[in-house]
């Protein structure tokens, strides 16, 4: 037997923060009864669940990571119908992506259909790192990386510290690569950040994500994330 809030969130169509609100609205039958209690527990492979009179299609939990090729939206669709991040993984499930990393950002990122897991990882009291190596021009200076590790204020608020490393630089080219991580997940943030400290990015991939790191796969490849990883991840 399971939460009612769970199984809805484990079916993929909304979160369980989502879900308990369809409780207690009223929105959500199990067998034919209307149930509101947040408590209710509903054995998935037996009783029959609806929302907003649908009823639920369980779809077992999937996980995967995808090395995100640039030139891809963090998407499940799109209007003009530019490449999107599911279009790398051949499955039935409706997966959708943990966050997102720019069009123009390569690397790490996890897809699922599993509402809970998404948003447990995506929310800001739980400060997953996520480790990025960035091509920036200029050679920063050691007090600019200071900056990034204090925080910085960008348009949007104080940046939470950062961890910041200068892996090299080339004098004759102008470049620097540099690897920043960040447990923040704010819009185009890491650009923003070597932006303000005016190295702006020319290059940008993810290379981890909290423990899970990119290694062994290809721009383009995909694996399903191990059960153990998905429990250490939670
Ligand atoms: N920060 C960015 O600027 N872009 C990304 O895609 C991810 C983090």
């Amino acid at each position: 037997m399971e939460r009612l809030q769970k199984v809805i969130a484990q079916s993929g169509i909304t979160s369980r923060r989502k879900a308990e609100e369809l409780i207690v609205e009223g929105k959500v039958y199990v067998n034919g009864k209307r149930v509101t209690e947040l408590g209710t527990k509903v054995d998935p492979q037996i009783d029959k669940v609806e929302v907003n009179g649908v009823p639920l299609e369980r779809e077992e939990p999937v996980y995967f990571m995808l090395y995100k090729p640039t030139g891809v939206i963090s998407s499940v669709s799109d209007e003009h119908n530019r490449k999107v991040v599911t279009d790398f993984i051949p499955t039935d499930q409706r997966i959708y992506p943990i966050g997102r990393l720019d069009y123009d950002t390569s690397g790490l990122l996890l897809l699922t259909n599993d509402g809970d897991f998404a948003n447990l990882l995506t929310h800001p009291k739980h400060k997953i790192y996520k480790t990025y190596i960035a091509k920036v021009e200029g050679m920063p200076l050691r007090e600019d990386i200071k900056k990034l590790e204090k925080g910085i204020i960008l348009e949007d608020g104080k940046t939470a510290p950062a961890r910041v490393k200068v892996i090299r630089s080339d004098k004759r080219k102008e470049t620097s690569i540099v690897e920043i991580s960040i447990h923040e997940g704010r819009n185009r943030q890491v650009r923003r950040m070597f932006e303000a400290i005016g190295h702006p990015v020319m290059k940008l991939k993810r290379e981890q994500y909290g423990f899970l790191q990119l290694k062994g796969l290809n721009a383009g490849e995909f694996r399903e994330l191990k059960p153990h990883e998905v429990k250490k991840m939670r």
